[in-house]
């Protein structure tokens, strides 16, 4: 006996849609049907006649996009936001890697959930999340993060991160924090071995992510390449974030950071890296070439003081860009719809009023970013046959009604609340409320695990 299909459509009317794909529809008042986690049309107008047991909803004055795709974040560092708050990149971590080697499972779990939820409330449906400390006896991180990112409800793309070059050996990070170049390594394959799922509606990718040159040794640096393309997983790395970090490179390796990472074989069309603000013109023809992506964190690099990346170019280059909200610790507002608004000023900021339209930086945040993350087959856009992952932001408040072009009103205006987010056709926001946590008690959670770290710090 075949399994009884229950119809389960959802179809938004009323509603400007942007689809975001290839040929930048758009329709002013159109539709999108939903069956199960797949999206089975859009278009103009109303949606047609469906069964009666379709779950109908008039989205008048709201503009549905695909959910955003948050490309960078270290979700632990919500409970240590708010610390070194004049410093440099360097500066920064030399004040924070200390107290980070307090963290433990418990941590984890309360920041990873409170961090999902808070992207969750302003419009993200898949992130990545970039961890790299692990603290001996801290108990089991990776399964405290994916426990914790399973209760949201988002797509979740965790990755395995290392440091192995400590202090003792010309690194940044302190000898505390640092693991064994073998032991990370093994610890990595586990992760992935565990937890990745590779199937085109996975809730659940793993990718191999050692966290930048000046903490990592060229040996991990190969090896973990070298792990990941025999997993089949992708590589996330920090790269070229400060004039500082070049100036490391240029004295240990007698190159750029971009060079380094070639001699590595660390450029490719399975890797996509945070930062990239300082490259000169070969770098970024080489990113083109390679088809290596870029984690743009325009808040977090703001933040530190670090510079801009220059997105004009890279989207010149052929570069896949995404957007990413990086660690709250260096951007404590961690929100990624607001990394819309901040990805187009700072591009004009450095090119002028052409370098982004908002349509662009709408595009880095949806598709661009599902290409960082190997997804852009099934993610990023709204098309017939993707998944149902989508935001659903109402205009028609008094921060946004006025403004014609529903575009121009999310990504000029302020962020907008979402009517409602859909991740695989279930729903995590409705009016403006996560559905799937209580976010008082993630919040109790968070202050919780915040206090005990300052108390560990301090001891
Ligand atoms: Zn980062």
């Amino acid at each position: 006996m075949g399994r009884v299909r229950i119809v389960t459509f959802t179809i938004l009317q009323n509603v400007a849609v942007a689809t975001v794909d290839g040929a930048g529809t758009e329709y002013r008042d159109g539709h999108v049907v939903v069956d199960g986690d797949r999206i089975v049309a859009v278009g103009a107008g109303h949606a047609g006649r469906y069964h009666r047991s379709a779950q109908y909803i008039d989205a008048t004055g709201c503009l549905v996009t695909p959910g955003l795709v948050n490309t960078h974040h270290h979700l632990y560092q919500w409970a240590t936001r708010g610390l070194a708050q004049d410093q440099n990149l360097f500066g920064w971590l030399t004040a924070l890697y200390p107290v980070w080697a307090g963290i433990d499972a418990e941590l984890v779990s309360a920041t990873t959930g409170a961090g999902l939820a808070w992207l969750a409330l302003s419009g993200c449906t898949t992130s990545m999340d970039h961890h790299y400390v692990y603290p001996h006896d801290a108990g089991d991180l990776f399964a405290a993060q994916v426990e914790a990112a399973r209760g949201i409800g988002l797509r979740f793309h965790p990755t395995r991160g290392s440091m192995d070059l400590g202090a003792s050996s010309g690194g940044l990070p302190p000898d505390s924090v640092v693991e064994e170049t073998e032991a990370a390594l093994i610890a990595t394959e586990e992760a992935v071995n565990k937890w990745h799922d590779p199937a085109a509606e996975s809730m659940l990718r793993v990718a191999v992510a050692p966290c930048s040159p000046f903490s990592v040794t060229a040996t991990l640096m190969a090896e973990a390449a070298a792990l990941a393309r025999r997993k089949g997983v992708r590589l996330h790395t920090h790269l070229a974030e400060t004039v500082e970090e070049e100036a490391f490179c240029r004295e240990t390796q007698g190159c750029t950071p971009v060079e380094y990472a070639d001699r590595l074989g660390w450029l490719g069309d399975d890797v996509w890296l945070a930062h990239c603000v300082h490259l000169d013109d070969a770098a970024i023809a080489r990113l083109g070439a390679t088809g290596t992506g870029v984690a743009h964190c325009p808040s977090s690099n703001g933040r530190l003081g670090a510079g801009t990346a220059p997105v004009r170019q890279l989207l010149d280059a052929g570069v896949p860009v995404g957007l990413g909200v990086d660690g709250p610790a260096s951007q404590e507002s961690g929100q990624l719809g607001a990394e819309l608004r901040q990805a187009l000023l700072a591009a004009r900021v450095r090119g002028g009023p052409s370098a982004l339209t908002a349509r662009e930086a709408l595009a880095l945040g949806t598709i661009g970013g599902a290409r960082c993350l190997g997804r852009a087959a099934e993610l990023g856009s709204i098309e017939v046959g993707k998944l149902a992952d989508l935001a659903v932001w109402r205009l028609d408040g008094i921060g946004h009604v006025g403004i014609d072009d529903p575009v121009a009103a999310l990504v000029f205006g302020p962020p907008a609340s979402l009517e409602l987010l859909m991740v695989g056709g279930e729903t995590v926001v409705r009016h403006g409320e996560l559905r799937t946590a209580d976010t008082e008690q993630l919040a109790r959670g968070l202050r919780r695990a915040s206090r005990k770290l300052a108390r560990k710090a301090g001891a």
